[in-house]
């Protein structure tokens, strides 16, 4: 095979192409990738969930140490800026890189350097606008170049209060107060944060209710618990004007509301990042968001081009980006990527209350009249929660009433989702195996969060008769 010339060429290193790229080579074949970022690991590792969550999470131990009586009595308290508490996340960046740029290196996959453009279907050229270009063929392509904040154009976004997703992880200074316009998952992520630093927050929800993809008593407690520490939030609106001044930002509402906080973020709606891919010299045409209609096996109305990640839009998660990945490329490969349950994907959200889910919802078995029953464990009444303090929370397990078979798990609380997977597990099993009886019979170590699946289960058996 010619030098510039493979079986797979993956554009983008984040979770989607190092899914497909890492399947790929192991299936044998000859696989390149091309990046336009300096680094390796895409928007998850540099801008999205791995910055978030490590400033999510040295956010909680200020908290922690704030909320301590045993340090409070001891005199200790912890005062720490936005930026600092920002720089944690550094190091956790540094190590994901270096892990990722290994597995490329150790399966000889080269990276490309550049951004990629495509020149015919089985070409693309890579390298800069007016620099040096590189000509690079593939039989089958993966395009997994992700997605940016949507930026209307009436908003001026080079205001030095007014921040995107991506921007606000540069801002230089705790401020006392914060809107967050736009309620979807980042929006609710964001406003936890800054409410846990203690930032007067407004959150302004553009649908009548918090994430309504999930169970509605999941929304309702996320409602309420940032209701309860003190966040203001706002359902049913739209911006009219964002005005951004010397000392904060105005957000005029089209209900005539006017709401004045020292900053601003924006977080409605991401764009897939399909501009400059020359999509259309191959007949491929993203929708009005930027994004690519994809069929079963991953692949865009041509064939051998594939397309996975926040490219193709929901769930937009890292998680599902990297199974997408690998299942586009077992495709190419020729193997069976059914068993990958791409389309079985659990949500995890990281507000406060954290939250969980996986399956259906009680809406969804209501709208399709099945016989189900419902199963709560309330996290307050766990002896580990009462040790932790992190009482809040509850997980639902929804089952059929007659086979038993768990339907849904919902979760919030501390360490939702990691606890969510132990009922994915039991969920994802073939009849019989995938009834509530598995967490009635099965022994679970004491004390533990894990606990709340056979108190949930014993609480939603006991009302079948
Ligand atoms: C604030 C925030 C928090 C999040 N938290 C979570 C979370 O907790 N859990 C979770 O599962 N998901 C989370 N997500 C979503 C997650 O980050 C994305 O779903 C994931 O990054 C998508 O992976 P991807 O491979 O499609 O794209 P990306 O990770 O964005 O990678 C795309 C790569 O393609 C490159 N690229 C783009 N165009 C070109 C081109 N033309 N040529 C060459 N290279 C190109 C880009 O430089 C980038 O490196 C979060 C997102 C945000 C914004």
């Amino acid at each position: 095979m010619a030098k510039n010339q493979y079986d797979v060429v993956v554009i983008g290193t984040g979770p989607g192409g190092e899914g497909a790229a890492m399947q790929a080579v192991k299936h044998g074949l000859k696989v390149a990738v091309v990046e336009r970022f300096a680094k390796i690991g895409g928007g998850c590792t540099h801008w999205g969930t791995i910055p978030s969550k490590a400033l999510r999470f040295a956010i909680f131990q200020m908290l922690e140490i704030n909320s301590s009586r045993v340090f409070r009595e001891a005199g200790i308290s912890a005062d720490v800026s936005f930026p600092d508490l920002r720089k944690t996340a550094e190091s956790v960046i540094r190590q994901q890189e270096d892990m990722r740029r290994g597995f490329y290196e150790r399966n000889n996959v080269p990276i490309y350097s550049g951004h990629a453009r495509f020149v015919d279907p089985h070409t693309l050229e890579v390298g800069e606008a007016k620099g040096a270009q590189e000509r690079v063929t593939a039989d089958n392509l993966v395009i997994a170049v992700g997605s940016r904040p949507y930026r209307p154009p009436d908003i001026d976004f080079s205001h030095p209060r007014i921040f995107d997703s991506d921007t606000i992880l540069n801002l230089g200074f705790t401020p006392w107060s914060i809107t967050v316009y736009g309620a979807g998952v980042v929006g609710c992520e964001y406003a936890s944060m800054f409410r846990n630093l203690g930032c007067k927050l407004n959150l302004v929800n553009t649908r009548n209710q918090l994430l309504e993809f999930l169970d509605d008593e999941i929304c309702d407690a996320l409602s309420y618990h940032l209701r309860e520490k003190g966040a203001l939030i706002r359902h049913g609106e739209q911006y009219e004007k964002i005005e951004g001044t010397d000392d904060g930002v105005i957000l005029s509402l089209k209900s005539n509301k006017q709401l004045k906080t020292d900053i601003l973020l924006w977080a409605n709606g991401r764009t897939g990042n399909t501009d400059n891919l020359g999509l259309e010299t191959i007949g491929i045409q993203p929708d009005s968001r930027g994004q690519l209609k994809v069929d079963d096996r991953y692949a865009t109305s041509v064939p051998h081009i594939y397309a996975v990640g926040d490219v193709i839009g929901y769930p937009s998660l890292a998680s599902a980006a990297y199974v997408q990945g690998r299942a586009a490329a077992l495709h190419i490969a020729g193997d069976d990527c059914a068993r990958l349950l791409a389309n079985d994907i659990p949500t995890g959200i990281y507000t406060s209350p954290e939250i969980s889910s996986v399956g259906k919802t009680e809406r969804e078995l209501t709208a399709a009249g099945v016989p189900y029953e419902v199963g709560h464990a309330q996290f307050k009444s766990l002896a580990r929660a009462q040790i932790t303090g992190q009482t809040v929370g509850m997980l639902k397990i929804l089952f059929h009433r007659e086979s038993r078979a768990v339907l849904g798990v919902h979760c919030f609380g501390a360490n939702a989702s990691e606890i969510i997977h132990i009922g994915q597990a039991i969920l994802a099993q073939p009849p019989p195996n995938n009834t509530l009886m598995y967490f009635i019979n099965t022994t679970f170590n004491y004390p533990t969060m894990a606990e709340a699946y056979r108190v949930a289960a014993l609480n939603g058996y006991n009302r079948l008769f």
